[in-house]
């Protein structure tokens, strides 16, 4: 075992900071996702089912759902799902 002069604090910091290293390539998530439609979106513009885990574009997301976003709007009435 190497007997380096490095203190029990440096060497906390730095599993510490492996740690937050880790973590942020952990998750870092996939620029791009093909969805069932065969397009390919950006993830962030895509919507997970809760149930099957599937990444959705909004059109396919729509279709999934089993209803239309303005369909949805218009039976659930609340200013935070007016028009933007
Ligand atoms: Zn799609
Ligand atoms: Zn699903």
């Amino acid at each position: 075992m190497i007997t380096k002069n490095i203190s029990e604090g440096e060497y906390l910091d730095k599993l510490q900071r492996i740690y937050e290293q880790q973590k942020r390539i952990k998750l870092r998530p996939p620029l791009t996702l093909v969805c069932s439609c065969g397009t390919v979106f950006w993830m962030s513009n895509m919507y997970k089912c809760l149930y099957c885990k599937e990444y959705f574009c909004a059109k396919c997301a729509e279709a999934h759902f089993g209803k239309t976003v303005e369909q949805w709007r218009k039976e659930n009435p609340s200013p935070i799902n007016g028009n933007s």
